[in-house]
């Protein structure tokens, strides 16, 4: 339901969650627990700039994601519990690892409160014997509440009710911050209740998409028949289902419609929200959920208000009823008993995404305490990896990186100097966030106990739900993080003109202190200028330094400016990910602009680099090589070897529908093959693939 603006470096699943006030847990002795099998594999620290990843016998001028990975990628197949894998997978999964061992020390031995608070949430999800034990037990209230509706008037106030746990039908209100004043929170309804991952899978007349929909229409008859339902009642549920979702989908905008701040911003009054869906009773909604006050919502999509108002009805009652009992036991899945996780992961991990196996029970379960917890958990884990010097070493390159945009600013030959003017003073006005909050966020409300996951659960989503409700009204605090500390990955606010950038990957192989700096330049360096030129992309260009949706480009640049995005667009459209599947130009717009216009400014910084520190800023280097290769080598070299690996063709698919992420391929070849400077490092030949005669596109 989550209108998401962050822009990131990564596909980011944001769980907007939810609260009740809560006695402070006591510290107590922690009794033995069975912590599950410990880990059989244990992940290796992964290395910057890895020669060995290197396939020698490729030329880099007709591939350079083969050259740079192709070793890695044959060493490295896809493990059997992944859909895909890369070198992200490779360092998050060693960042989780170190992350587990804390979490098992908290289990058995906690020193803090907190710990004991973050030990006991892992120990529960950790604590299979009681899960299976239990069964859908704890699902069964929530699946009375439904069973117990009479009427569709009763949603409004259900959906209050259920929403602290992402519940409810049709209709949600989120706090969100307000584009057009980015001090204010205000409340906004978006479009969702989809269970498959985009539009598309429900409407897609290909063979392809009509086997996943048979496929997910088995998966639900197999899972309502879990819950006991008869073969036949079982049947006429997943019709309901799919009959519901199907027309939420034909109502819903597709993903690039939703890139654009213009189409997905209607402020509307609660009246006219009322008069537009008579179905659904708004009041009775904002009351329960407290926002009875709200007298203005942001609507994102106005198709989906008609298509939702449409489905209720009366006559409609049964199929709704089946369409909750659905999202309730889909999103309870992973915390019910071993039969419900499995066939949930059948075809939503195995189908869908063409994983094979579940991934280790210690790696969900660090996965899920991270996501509950992870401003805990991230305290002890910063301090151990992350120390300060890791901390004053990012901040100076991201100002190395600020100046070389500055420079570029001075040189972009498209521009007028009214544009540019604008264009450094939102530079200027950028905020830089670096590996951990300044302020931990307080968990001592949150009731976690040692034997009740499905329970701890749910105290979470309601605690996170809490929190963002009680944002309405409030000035927005630009100091919160959207990420927690040992993710992989990073992003940009667009509304907050801030980048940001966990300690998770702040590590190899994106930074390596030991390194020169052309490596680190192509690996992190990269990643900030990325980061940095999101406030710059077709998106972000329409924010202002301050966050608000403003356009501050002159009608003439701005026709410029879409010309040469338009070249990204139509260029991306012609790389193929999987068979008959192509990425989608528009989709992958922002990123793709910022992936260019990154690599540029880390290069320049580079080269600033060199030029002010000489020879100490090339240690290890004989006659102008390391390891048999130039700084400006090495530097597209680390810049590719970060996106290493491959993904199962289901999961090509998905990223190229559901993703504003180009695959790893493509970030690295659709790059390469619009900045001149890397066929020159490599003596490409003017025409050769990844130095195409037209030069390529360019923005920034
Ligand atoms: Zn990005």
């Amino acid at each position: 339901m989550r209108t998401l603006v962050i822009a990131t470096l990564l596909g980011l699943a944001a769980p907007l969650c939810l609260a009740q006030e809560l006695p402070p847990v006591q510290l107590e002795v922690a009794g033995p627990v069975d912590l599950g099998s410990a880990p059989t594999k244990i992940p290796v620290k992964p290395v910057a700039f890895d020669v060995s990843a290197i396939d020698k016998s490729a030329d880099p001028c007709q591939n350079f994601f083969q050259y740079a990975c192709g070793s890695w990628n044959k060493n490295n197949p896809i493990p059997a519990d992944r859909a895909a894998w890369g070198r992200f997978s490779e360092l998050s999964e060693y960042n989780n690892y170190l992350l587990y061992k804390d979490l098992v020390a908290a289990a058995e031995a906690p020193k803090t409160p907190l710990q004991k608070k973050y030990g006991d949430y892992f120990a529960a999800c950790m604590n299979t014997d009681v899960i299976d034990k239990l069964g859908d037990k704890p699902l069964l209230p929530d699946l009375k509440s439904i069973d117990e509706l009479t009427s569709v008037k009763e949603l409004p106030a259900f959906n209050a009710k259920q929403d602290r746990r992402g519940g409810g039908a049709f209709f949600a209100v989120v706090i969100t911050q307000d584009q057009k004043d980015s001090t204010q929170q205000v409340a906004a309804t978006g479009q969702g209740g989809l269970t498959l991952p985009d539009r598309d899978y429900y409407l897609n007349p290909s063979p392809r998409f009509v086997k996943l929909r048979e496929g997910y229409v088995d998966n639900m008859v197999k899972t309502f028949q879990l819950l006991g339902d008869s073969p036949e009642k079982a049947a006429k549920e997943a019709a309901d289902v799919m009959s519901i979702e199907t027309a939420l989908a034909k109502g819903s905008l597709d993903r690039v419609a939703m890139r654009d701040p213009a189409t997905r911003y209607h402020p509307m009054s609660v009246a006219d929200l009322q008069a537009k869906t008579p179905n659904f009773d708004w009041q009775t909604y904002l009351n329960g959920i407290d926002l009875g006050q709200a007298k203005t919502v942001i609507v994102s999509s106005l198709p989906y208000l008609d298509a939702a108002n449409a489905e209720i009805t009366e006559e409609n009652l049964p199929a709704i009823k089946s369409y909750l009992r659905w999202h309730a036991v889909h999103a309870a899945a992973p915390l019910l008993s071993k039969n419900f996780e499995d066939l949930n992961f059948d075809f939503f991990n195995r189908t869908l995404g063409g994983q094979k196996e579940q991934m280790p029970r210690w790696q969900r379960c660090t996965s899920i305490t991270d996501r509950a917890l992870g401003e805990a958990v991230g305290q002890d884990w910063v301090k151990q990896n992350f120390p300060p010097a890791s901390k004053q070493a990012t901040e100076k390159l991201v100002k190395a990186l600020e100046a070389a945009m500055a420079q570029d600013l001075q040189t972009l030959p498209w521009m007028s100097p009214e544009t540019r003017v604008e264009a450094k003073k939102k530079l200027d006005a950028i905020a830089d966030k670096i590996g951990y909050p300044q302020h931990w966020r307080d968990y001592s409300s949150l009731d976690v106990k040692r034997d009740d996951f499905f329970g701890n659960a749910q105290r979470s989503a309601a605690f996170e739900r809490h929190r963002n409700l009680e944002k309405w009204g409030k000035p927005v605090d630009p100091s919160e993080w959207g990420m927690t500390p040992p993710t992989v990955n990073a992003y940009y606010n667009p509304p907050q003109n801030n980048i940001n950038f966990p300690a998770g990957i702040l590590q190899p192989p994106f930074y390596d202190v030991t390194k020169d700096p052309a490596v680190n330049f192509g690996g992190i360096g990269v990643v900030i200028g990325h980061e940095m030129t999101h406030g710059f992309d077709d998106q972000g260009a329409q924010y202002d330094p301050k966050g608000n949706v403003r356009m501050w480009f002159t009608p003439d640049d701005l026709a410029k400016f879409k010309a040469r995005s338009e070249c990204y667009a139509k260029e991306y459209d012609g790389f193929e990910v999987a068979p008959g599947q192509n990425l989608n130009g528009h989709l992958t717009l922002g990123e793709n602009s910022a992936d260019n216009a990154g690599i540029r400014i880390a290069f320049q910084a580079l080269q600033n680099t060199l030029k002010e520190e000489g020879d100490k800023a090339e240690p290890g280097y004989v006659d102008g090589k390391r390891d048999g290769y130039t700084a400006d080598q090495r530097f597209f070299i680390s810049f590719a070897q970060v996106w290493c690996g491959t993904e199962t063709t289901q999961a090509a698919i998905n990223q190229a529908k559901t993703n504003p992420h180009s695959t790893g391929e493509w970030r690295v070849r659709g790059t390469v093959q619009n900045f001149n400077e890397f066929g020159k490092a490599f003596g490409c030949k003017l025409g050769d693939p990844e130095m195409p005669a037209s030069g390529g596109c360019r923005t920034w």
